[in-house]
């Protein structure tokens, strides 16, 4: 049996960790939080008290944590020297799938260093939410060398539906990024539609209905209006990650020469949301912000 070492069960990856136990892989789980690690344990995996005995034995490591220096530590450890992280435990021949979304610099460092171990490491990240992530039915848009995508393929089986190899190292982040950049823009202009349907007094669950048959269809009007619109901003996807990715986007285009207008006025209006306090909400709470520019 294929033994999975699973580093961060958070939001994300403590129901893509349930569903490879599911899946039937030997599965070991490590999180800071240590209550996170109990649910995996209730659901059949095993858990661990720290990262290296996480992977111990691990033919495959997944990790979903939050941003590019919480990889960098877990993988390269804390001398920066990627002599007292996972990667210098690993035997060759593992292969290491990061799931989270970094910067695709960050990403093909970490898949030289892998390199020169003998560990394949693939850049994963992921789009499709926490009910993705529950429903095993996430987008996964995949970095790294053709024959370890074909190595991970049976572990991305078990937490996505669309898996697509979209080229080298960092290509899957850089996809990635495009993501974030026509979600956020989308958030903010289906906030906006809210707001502005609102002040003309129609009923929005009626409009979100028929918007959502039409060319203004989307899965983020399908998936984020109805919260919205009940005043939900229980994350899902907070701002502070929408914030960390934006961030990521603007240098990425800046660093291939791309104007992205649009892109960086979202940017600055989500770094707005989370200066005025509200990093822990879902990024639905763009509407918050359009009410009160709207004075609403
Ligand atoms: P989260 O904050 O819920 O989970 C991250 C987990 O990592 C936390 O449980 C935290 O305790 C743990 N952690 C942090 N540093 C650690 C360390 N050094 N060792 C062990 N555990 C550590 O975040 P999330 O929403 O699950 O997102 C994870 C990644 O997936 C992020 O990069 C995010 O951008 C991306 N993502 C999130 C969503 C979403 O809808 N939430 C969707 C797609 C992609």
């Amino acid at each position: 049996m294929t033994a999975i070492g699973f580093i961060g069960l958070g939001v994300m990856g403590g129901p893509m960790a349930a569903n490879l136990v599911k899946a039937g892989f030997d599965v070991t789980g490590f999180n800071r939080s240590p209550a996170k690690v109990e649910r995996l344990v209730a659901a059949g995996g095993r858990g661990a008290t720290s990262a290296a005995e996480a992977v111990e034995g691990a033919d495959v490591v997944v990790t979903m944590l939050p941003d590019s220096p919480d990889i960098e530590a877990v993988l390269l450890g804390g001398s920066g020297k990627g002599d007292d992280g996972v990667l210098a435990r690993l035997a060759p021949g593992t292969v290491v799938v990061d799931m989270s979304t970094i910067r695709p610099d960050v990403a093909r460092s970490l898949a030289a260093a892998g390199a020169e171990r003998g560990i394949g490491v693939l850049d994963a990240p992921v789009s499709g939410g926490e009910q993705g992530a529950v429903d095993a039915t996430l987008s996964v848009m995949v970095g790294g060398e053709a024959a370890t995508f074909d190595t991970a393929r049976p572990v991305l089986d078990a937490v996505g539906r669309t898996i697509v190899h979209v080229g080298p190292a960092g290509a899957g982040q850089t996809v990635k990024a495009a993501n974030q950049l026509i979600v956020g823009g989308t958030l903010q202009l289906v906030s906006e539609a809210l707001v502005f349907l609102d002040a003309h007094g129609v009923d929005r669950s009626r409009a979100v209905e028929v918007l959502a048959g039409g060319l203004a269809g989307s899965a983020v009007l399908d998936r984020k209006a109805p919260a919205m619109l009940a005043r939900n901003f229980d994350p899902g996807f907070r701002v502070d990650l929408h914030h960390k990715d934006l961030g990521i986007v603007t240098a990425a285009a800046r660093e291939a020469g791309v104007a992205i207008p649009l892109g960086a006025l979202v940017a600055t209006l989500m770094a707005s949301l989370r200066a005025q306090g509200h990093g822990d909400l879902d990024h639905g709470a763009l509407l918050l912000q359009v009410e009160q520019l709207s004075g609403r």
